[in-house]
């Protein structure tokens, strides 16, 4: 990207430094996740630190800079974009002291070693004393940050600019009470299984692989431009415009986990490859917020991946690779790639009661950030509140309050993003006609035709526009959970 603008021009040229630093410390990141020898722990924690600090000390050589462009006139949308993704990046590191970074850093270490043995054991108590000090120290970010009205807000905004505790509680209060409709009918109904038993059925990794790597040739996936590799926690790296890792596990039964956790990590891939080129090396070369990036994968996988037409379209690839799957036809395949069962766990829950779940995490977040209740208690609220959204009560810890690994890591205000993800994917199939674009592409097996419409409409911008501010061109609205409901509605209850 060139800029006429002076100012923005040096700050452009300034940034390929963050840029060189960022690159290395994604691409250490990544192979530590999928092949650095375990005691390589050590030194990488010592390089990456070393590197974060440099990048630190790079943004904020970029202050004067920024500061100046904050004040320029008639910038285009793209510079606005620069300047702005600049001062927000800037805005933590100097409004959040280098102790107050480190405190947190060292906390979380701590809590997150804790939290691991507190959970195999279901007991709170023992991780209680250190989630305490982590949510007072997020509680102090967010005072440092600065907010209006709720601390929450602070923290909200470093996953997704822009959105706040109103914003959520618009969302979650039409959402909760919908998707209990959606899923009393379902129930009522019987249809969708709530198990099935393909999902006993074994498979060996070399022919998964195989299955894998058809599902990317279909969604076209520029095969000179990602790869997949292994890791315990599938996810997705962009280490540079034209380089982004994704990964998957394969665990031996239940194949549609590893087969969707590709199309998942693929529909994150995707939005980092559907990057106008314009904006490489520039600070908004990236998806805008973690709200839109779920948004992308999670359309693949459920919108794309978990509709009838799909089941049709990847069956052939499956009978070829997994010989035990010839007794079940299609229409097994569609029950099997949805099943709908209450359950415990965030991570194993169905595209109907997922977002239930986080409303559940939502609400105890904003809860224990206003003080509004205690860590101590935290067992218990999250009990009843699970059994009021979703009618169960958790029999341990373990399988309550303990499950996520994100607060031990002061992920605060990450949560919600996935809902967003979801809620976004809603008006995204409204767009596409109610879903008939998805139809139609999948029964004629040209994923192609989807992978544009979002690159034309989403991708290409990356950053350059707020996601609130992307929806609105997009969408003409922003973060309506109507059309999700809609859509889960006609999908599971029609
Ligand atoms: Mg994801």
């Amino acid at each position: 990207m060139q800029s006429k603008n002076k100012q923005v021009q040096e700050l452009l040229d300034g940034y390929s430094e963050v840029w060189a630093l960022n690159h290395s410390l994604a691409l250490l990141g990544w192979d530590m996740e999928t092949h650095m020898p375990e005691a390589g722990t050590r030194a990488r924690g010592m390089a990456t630190g070393q590197l974060a600090m440099m990048m630190q000390k790079a943004m904020l050589g970029m202050k004067g800079g920024v500061t100046k462009a904050e004040k320029l006139k008639d910038l285009d949308a793209k510079e606005q974009g620069v300047v702005r993704s600049l001062s927000r990046e800037l805005d933590y590191f100097v409004k959040v002291p280098p102790k107050l970074v480190d405190d947190l850093e060292r906390a979380t270490t701590e809590a997150t070693v804790v939290w691991r043995s507190a959970r195999k054991k279901s007991d709170f108590k023992m991780f209680s004393p250190h989630l305490e000090k982590i949510v007072e120290l997020k509680r102090e970010v967010a005072e440092r940050l600065g907010y209006t009205k709720h601390p929450y807000n602070a923290l909200l905004d470093l996953y997704e600019e822009g959105f706040t505790v109103k914003d959520a509680d618009a969302v979650f209060s039409r959402l909760i009470p919908g998707t209990r409709k959606v899923m009393d009918k379902v129930t009522r109904a019987g249809i969708y299984p709530a198990k099935h038993p393909l999902e006993s059925m074994k498979y060996d990794a070399a022919s998964m692989e195989r299955v894998n790597e058809g599902i990317l040739k279909l969604m076209q996936m520029p095969k000179d431009r990602f790869r997949m590799d292994v890791s315990t926690h599938p996810f997705t790296t962009n280490i540079a415009a034209d380089d982004v890792r994704i990964t998957t596990r394969y665990e031996g039964t239940n194949f549609k986990a590893t087969m969707f956790s590709t199309i998942h990590e693929s529909g994150h891939a995707l939005y980092e490859l559907g990057i106008g080129d314009d904006l490489k090396f520039t600070p908004i070369g990236s998806g805008v917020s973690l709200g839109m990036h779920e948004s992308q994968s999670r359309f693949w996988e459920n919108v794309v991946g978990r509709s009838r037409e799909f089941s049709k379209l990847v069956m052939p690839l499956l009978k070829k690779n997994l010989p035990s799957i010839s007794k079940y036809d299609e229409e097994d395949l569609y029950f099997y790639f949805n099943t709908v069962r209450k359950s415990f766990i965030r991570v194993d829950a169905d595209e109907l009661s997922y977002n239930l779940h986080i409303a559940l995490r939502y609400e105890i977040e904003k809860k224990v950030l206003s003080g509004d209740v205690k860590v101590s208690e935290l067992p218990s609220l999250w009990n009843e509140t699970f059994e009021k959204f979703i009618g169960l009560t958790p029999p341990n810890d373990e399988k309550g309050v303990l499950q996520d690994i994100h607060w031990s890591g002061g992920s605060f205000g990450y949560f919600p993003t996935y809902s967003l993800g979801n809620v976004i994917l809603g008006m995204i199939w409204h767009k596409m006609g109610d879903g008939s674009l998805v139809r139609d592409s999948v029964a004629e097996g040209d994923l192609g035709t989807l992978k544009e419409w979002l690159g034309t409409k989403i991708h290409r911008w990356g950053a350059t526009y707020p996601p609130k501010e992307l929806q609105d061109r997009v969408f003409g609205e922003s973060y309506n959970p109507d059309w999700l409901l809609r859509y889960l509605e006609l999908k599971f209850a029609a």
